[in-house]
Order: structure tokens, then C-alpha cells, then sequence
């Protein structure tokens, strides 16, 4: 049984109390604590486990950024402000009695907090196989978070950043005997998929033009999959426009890039929908945060039951052999 279909056949039970807002089956769940406030809780959590999402020998470094920048960068798809966090790690014998590990992991969650403004509240620590999850909360207004549901026929789809880069990465990551083809290619991308950039000011500061978006964890098309059928809508892209780096182009070639750039997990970066008529203001923003924005397509209407994902290449439709990454698939 694959991932999603687990979540809905089992862990969907219960009446929902009227202080949920939004729960299973977006970024975050928005929880409404004060029921004459329109200020919301968002809250998610991330795990990443040795073997799954990382390699045994991953630097403690880059554990503790991917392990709370994946739950930062879900605040960021909400339009949501990082205020506290707990943290459960699972640690084996090895690590739990090595100073320097602990010191350098514990120092890098320490400079994220600080620079995202998030307070660690608590966790659980228990020995096993290393893994570590996050459960992260954040803030926002009610009007002016980011759904999935709320994509719009006529929409621009957008991305920030970069895509593919984090795929690109990996690839070094599994295979020691990669060659880099310039040294700086390997670090570029070495370095996005161990350090993501969470867009937590980008989405704060579209999120009062933007109502819709999510972030890239496991693919654009697979991610914008999530928004055509929350919205049910379709969309199309076209990946002749997908923005991919001088590094992965430089490392793979064009069509490689391209792949990555739309089934390739990892990189945190934002997809979402806007009207047209903000996409000034958009760009605007872009400039003053110093974050590309690329147009990559736009969302049409569907049939009732099949809303979908279609790529183009050049105009043309382009079947991609692989859609993005789902557990258990
Ligand atoms: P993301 O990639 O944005 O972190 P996920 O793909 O991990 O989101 O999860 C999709 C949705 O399913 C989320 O809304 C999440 O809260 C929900 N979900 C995941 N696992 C479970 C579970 N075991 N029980 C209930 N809900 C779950
Ligand atoms: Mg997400």
C-alpha cells in the first residue's frame, strides 16, 4: 500500500472538533486555539531516518539542517511564522557517546533556530537506528494562508529558486566514484541537497497575493499533482521553462537537468499558483528578497475525475518516465 493510501484507509478517524481548521493532506494542519482570534497554529512534522532520507555516514551538520529546514520549509508553503519546535531524536550507541557528533549537530540546530526565529521546546530521546523528527508550529492569519485547495483556473504556476539541484546532489552522495566535471558543480550541488534554503520570508511576503502553494519535497510534478487534485483542477508545465542551475546543466546535460528539475525530491523550494494580474507585484517581491521566481506553467480546468499533470516540452506533450517519490510505491 502506498504512502497516501495508508494515511487515508487507516490514520483518517474521528470527528473533527471545530478547532481544526485544516488537518491530513496539506503542508501543515491549522489549529485554531482562540475561537475569537483569526490567528492559526500551523503544525507538521517531518522524520528522516538512516537508509531512507540520508546515508549512516550523512555529517551531523547536514542532518540537523535537513532535519528542521524540511519542517521550516513547510511552514514557508503555509505563509506561516517558525515560532517553536520539539525535536525527537533516535540515536545509536556510537553517536549517543560522541561529543563532537552531538556538539556539531546541536550547534547547527542552534544557528537555524536563531536565524529562523524558532525556539526549541522539547522531544524525546531513545536509542536505535539514528533518525530524527521534527514537529514544528508556527502562525498565521486564517485569510492569508497558502492552501492546496485553492488553485484557480487561469493561475500561473511558479517556483522559486532553482530545481533539480538536490537530485543532482544526491547522485554524489550515493556514488563516492562520481566524477565532478568542475569541482564547484559537486559542491553546488553537494550543498543544496544537504543544506535546503526553507522560503520561509519569501512565502510571509507573497503570501498576501498568493493563496495557493506547496513546497518541493518529492518532485514538481508530483508536488503540483497534490495541488491539481486538493483544487480539482489540471495544470500544465512546460519544461522548457523549469529554472535549473549552470551546475546541474553543467553536470548532467540539458536533458538530465530537466528530469531532475521536474521528478527530482529535495529542494525545498516553493510551487505555487498566482492570478496573473499579482505577477508584478510578485516579481517585485523577488527582487527585494533576492529569490527567483520562473512562470513554468498554468492551471486549466479538468474533467471531474481526472485532474492531472500534463508536460509539455516546447509546446508538445512529453511523457516523463519517472513522476517523483512516494514511500512504500
Ligand atoms: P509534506 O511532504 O508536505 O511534509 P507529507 O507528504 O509528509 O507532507 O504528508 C501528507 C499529508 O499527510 C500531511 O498533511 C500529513 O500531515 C499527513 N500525514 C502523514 N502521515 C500521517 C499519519 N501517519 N497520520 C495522519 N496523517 C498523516
Ligand atoms: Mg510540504
Amino acid at each position: 500500500m502506498a504512502e497516501f493510501e495508508l494515511i487515508a484507509q487507516h490514520f483518517s478517524f474521528g470527528h473533527k472538533p471545530n478547532t481544526v481548521v485544516l488537518d491530513k493532506g496539506d503542508d501543515c494542519a491549522l489549529i485554531k486555539p482562540n475561537p475569537s482570534s483569526s490567528n492559526l497554529l500551523a503544525i507538521t512534522t517531518d522524520s528522516l531516518v538512516a537508509g531512507t532520507h540520508f546515508l549512516a555516514d550523512i555529517s551531523p551538520k547536514a542532518l540537523a539542517s535537513r532535519a528542521l529546514n524540511t519542517n521550516l520549509s513547510d511552514l514557508a508553503a503555509m505563509g506561516a511564522t517558525p515560532k517553536w519546535y520539539s525535536l525527537a531524536l533516535t540515536l545509536p550507541k556510537d553517536i549517543a557517546n560522541n561529543q563532537t557528533w552531538l556538539s556539531e549537530f546541536s550547534q547547527q540546530l542552534a544557528a537555524l533556530s536563531e536565524e529562523y526565529g524558532c525556539y526549541l521546546i522539547g522531544g524525546d530521546t531513545t536509542s536505535g537506528p539514528l533518525a530524527v523528527t521534527i514537529s514544528i508550529i508556527g502562525e498565521v492569519e486564517h485569510s492569508q494562508a497558502m492552501l492546496r485547495e485553492n488553485a484557480q483556473v487561469g493561475d500561473l504556476v511558479c517556483v522559486t529558486g532553482s530545481l533539480g539541484d538536490a537530485a543532482g546532489g544526491l547522485q554524489f552522495v550515493l556514488d563516492k566514484d562520481l566524477t565532478a566535471v568542475k569541482p564547484v558543480y559537486k559542491q553546488h550541488l553537494l550543498a543544496r541537497f544537504n543544506h535546503p534554503t526553507p522560503r520561509v520570508a519569501f512565502g510571509l511576503a507573497v503570501k498576501q497575493y498568493v493563496c495557493c502553494a506547496i513546497d518541493i519535497s518529492d518532485g514538481l510534478v508530483a508536488d503540483l499533482s497534490h495541488i491539481v487534485k486538493a483544487s480539482q483542477v489540471s495544470a500544465e508545465i512546460e519544461l522548457s521553462q523549469l529554472p535549473v542551475s549552470d551546475a546541474l546543466v553543467g553536470q548532467f546535460g540539458q536533458t538530465q537537468a530537466c528530469q531532475y528539475a521536474a521528478t527530482g525530491g529535495d529542494d525545498y523550494e516553493l510551487c505555487f499558483t498566482v492570478n496573473p494580474q499579482h505577477l508584478m507585484d510578485i516579481n517585485k517581491i523577488a527582487e527585494q528578497t533576492g529569490i527567483a521566481v520562473t512562470v513554468v506553467g498554468r492551471i486549466t480546468e479538468s474533467d471531474q475525475s481526472n485532474h492531472s499533470v500534463t508536460t509539455l516540452l516546447n509546446g508538445q506533450v512529453q511523457q516523463l518516465t519517472q513522476l517523483g517519490y512516494q514511500h512504500f510505491a
